[in-house]
């Protein structure tokens, strides 16, 4: 079969003419396989050199699948930075709360591992505020506290108005 890039591959077609018309067809107007995945990690080397990314560690085959992964789920991470940059803190315990978080995405958006990338391929941007959320509670609590006790006042930790 002739591809839209001018690689000629030989196929095994199964199925009746029409469905081997179809598909010789519809390979004139698209890429090889090869030269599609090609162009997809240029596009995500380019995403790569555009956000001045840290460079992947890990085997080579590990490197390649993490590049073309990584603009996906980079993407979910930065949802989740903007949603923490609109927030506005109304005290100095809200601004630390939100400090911690976005060092927290930062860890994230930052990873330098192949397979940390590969492991969380599925990942969405809600997917990430949970376990965010569930593993900052613990030093948010304190921060209030430590907050509440330096104000002389009692305010329950997990009444957020008063973050
Ligand atoms: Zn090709």
């Amino acid at each position: 079969m002739t591809y839209a890039c001018g690689h000629v591959i030989r196929e095994q077609l199964y199925g009746d003419n029409k469905d081997r018309d179809r598909h010789i067809t519809s390979a004139l107007n698209r890429q090889c396989r090869d030269c599609y995945r090609a162009a997809i990690t240029a596009a995500a080397e380019e995403v790569e050199l555009l956000k001045e990314l840290s460079p992947l560690t890990g085997s080579e085959k590990q490197i390649e699948q993490a590049t073309r992964i990584r603009p996906g789920v980079l993407e979910e991470l930065e949802k989740l930075k903007s949603s923490i940059s609109n927030r506005k803190p109304i005290n100095v315990a809200g601004e630390k709360i939100l400090a911690i978080m976005h060092e927290w995405v930062d860890e994230r958006i930052n990873q330098d591992s192949s397979s940390w990338w590969i492991e969380n391929r599925e990942r969405d941007y809600f997917s990430f505020k949970l376990e965010m959320n569930r593993e900052l509670e613990p030093k948010a609590k304190e921060i209030i506290a430590q907050h509440n006790k330096e104000n002389g006042r009692e305010v329950k930790p997990d009444d957020s108005s008063n973050i």
